[in-house]
């Protein structure tokens, strides 16, 4: 433990930590971070899927850096800026709704989600919103009230919740993998009670639940119900968007289109920043009072923009599919040699390696997950899991990760799994974790 990591420990709180391993950054470039001693590591993580460009990217330097030096004011709560309306602007054009659409900015994934709840309650009257078994879609009252992550099993939840359980191919609902019988039970629910539900919260790809990718053609059926019966499709992206699926919109994979976007993380490439995309009549609805003092501020703006202008420019979406299939192909032949590894998932840079103890009775090996990671850690790597069970390995590396960063990250991984019971089970419950 670093002398760093120790000021840390001392000094901030444990409220905001989700800890596996006692790294203590000092600085990062590209996809890797350095540690106080000088050893420098490979960030599979790409710290949650914030690091879109990697760290110290040019673009983004030269964009934060310019709209510090000389702000445009504060934010939008109460005068124009042009960052904002810039980067409003763009994501409007990209994103494929009706033309009747605006944009909201937050700081996270949490405030967008929940800004988007509370403007659809108000305007339209309606209180159910419908979400999914193992959703996270954020920290806050109000988007701990209608997610379903057992990490948050305390919070309270909306009176008018209905949870749903996600579209799991590898361990299916009611054994039926296309997710038939989950949207038979959303028909039902919604013809008991035709006016009840404003609105459903939908992840393309269950990411802090298991990196679950869900069978073709299930969330078009699931929207189109949703239509039938006046109920908004929320699309929670904030982890799997923005290129990092292969398409810049990871709804894209499947033909529809969501009636609300909602994106953060990778937005603002390290930056705080978040956006809800959606219907002007919903989000001009000044009276749900989603207003912060930072709001749409220039600077994150400008950042946002420098993203999607380098994930443009650098055809970084392409990039994250090609990627993705070397780090898939890779763990594919990892999974030949280790019978702890019993599925691997993802859409391009949003990969998930699913631990088990038994590939016939698929129960999540938790403990070993903790121990790899940690292992891997000492090995020169960071990445995290997620899911349910915590047994899901994540990788969500910058876009811009080098292919020989990904080979040499596959190269710790087998070494870990070679090594993963050689690891003391005191890991396991030292830190923080799920
Ligand atoms: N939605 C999804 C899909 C997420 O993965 C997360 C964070 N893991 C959030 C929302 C919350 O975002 P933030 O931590 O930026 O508030």
């Amino acid at each position: 433990m670093t002398a760093l990591y120790k000021r840390d420990q001392a000094a901030i709180a444990n409220l905001q930590k989700l800890r596996f391993f006692p790294l203590a950054v000092t600085g990062g470039r590209g996809a890797r971070l350095t540690e106080e001693n000088g050893r420098e590591l490979i960030d599979l993580s790409g710290a949650w899927g914030a690091a879109s460009l990697g760290y110290g990217h040019p673009a983004l330097v030269e964009a934060i850096s310019g709209a510090a030096a000389n702000p445009a004011g504060a934010s939008v709560l109460s005068a124009a800026n042009g960052p904002a309306a810039a980067l409003a602007e763009k994501l409007l054009t990209a994103f494929p709704g009706s033309g009747d659409n605006k944009v909201w900015f937050g700081h996270s994934g949490s405030d967008a989600n929940e800004a988007v709840f509370r403007a659809v309650t108000k305007a339209t009257g309606r209180s159910g919103v419908i979400a999914f078994v193992g959703a996270y879609h954020g920290c806050t009252v109000g988007s701990m009230a209608f997610s379903g992550h057992s990490v948050q099993a305390g919070a309270t939840k909306a009176d008018g919740l209905l949870l749903l359980p996600y579209p799991d191919p590898y361990r299916p609902y009611h054994d039926d993998p296309t997710g038939g019988a989950i949207l038979a039970e959303l028909r039902e629910r919604l013809e008991a009670a035709p006016e009840r539900f404003a609105v459903a919260f939908i992840e393309p790809i269950q990411s802090d639940g298991g990196l679950i990718v869900p069978p073709t053609g299930f969330f078009k059926a699931f929207s189109a119900i949703c239509r039938e019966f006046n109920v908004l499709v929320v699309c929670d992206e904030v982890k799997v968007g923005l290129g990092r699926s292969g398409r810049l919109h990871c709804f894209e994979h499947e033909d529809f289109v969501p009636d609300i976007l909602t994106i953060g993380k990778g937005l603002g490439g390290g930056l705080p920043l978040s956006a809800a995309i959606g219907p002007a009549r919903i989000l001009d609805c000044a009276s749900a009072f989603a207003m912060q003092t930072l709001h749409g501020n220039p600077i994150s703006t400008a950042a946002g923009l420098a993203v999607l202008e380098t994930i443009e420019r650098d055809e970084l979406a392409q990039e994250a599919e090609r990627k993705g299939k070397l780090l898939r192909d890779g763990l594919a032949r990892l999974a030949e040699r280790y019978q702890l590894i019993g599925d691997i998932r993802g859409r391009g840079l949003a990969c998930g390696v699913d631990l088990v103890l038994d590939r016939q009775t698929r129960a999540p090996a938790r403990a070993e997950a903790a121990k790899l990671i940690y292992r891997a850690y000492e090995l020169g790597l960071v990445v995290y899991c997620v899911g349910m069970n915590a047994n899901v390995l994540e990788m969500t590396p910058p876009l811009t990760v080098a292919d020989t960063d990904i080979v040499q990250a596959l190269n710790v991984l087998d070494r870990a799994f070679a090594e993963v019971s050689d690891v003391p089970d005191t890991v396991v419950s030292q830190f923080a974790g799920w």
